[in-house]
């Protein structure tokens, strides 16, 4: 009988501990976390923000990935391109067919 206790005992610490000292830990990086670091560096035009917005939003830097989207975001037509008359794509001038649905431009 006092063997299934301790053992019971000894189950229940093994499970606990692991658990509490994995949310101490993540607490502690939430304490350490610098926002007015992750603020300079967003700021830094050759630092970029997660490849894509569920990465971005799982890491709280979604306003960062939007402003950078919205940074450099590709012209719609360059001065030099022109319309494929199929399907409305962008290409340089100098091509006969488009790149997009190889129609002729
Ligand atoms: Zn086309």
């Amino acid at each position: 009988m006092f063997s299934v206790a301790v053992d019971m005992l000894l189950t229940a610490v093994m499970v606990v501990t692991p658990t509490l000292l994995f949310i101490g830990f993540y607490r502690g990086l939430l304490a350490m976390r610098d926002d007015d670091l992750i603020n300079q560096l967003m700021m830094h035009e050759n630092v970029r923000p997660p490849e894509n917005r569920a990465m971005a939003r799982a890491m709280g830097l979604e306003q960062y990935y939007e402003d950078y989207t919205e940074r450099h975001r590709e012209p719609l037509l360059a001065p030099s391109d022109v319309r494929c008359r199929h399907c409305r794509a962008p290409n340089p001038d100098h091509v006969d067919y488009c790149a997009t649905c190889l129609r002729r431009v």
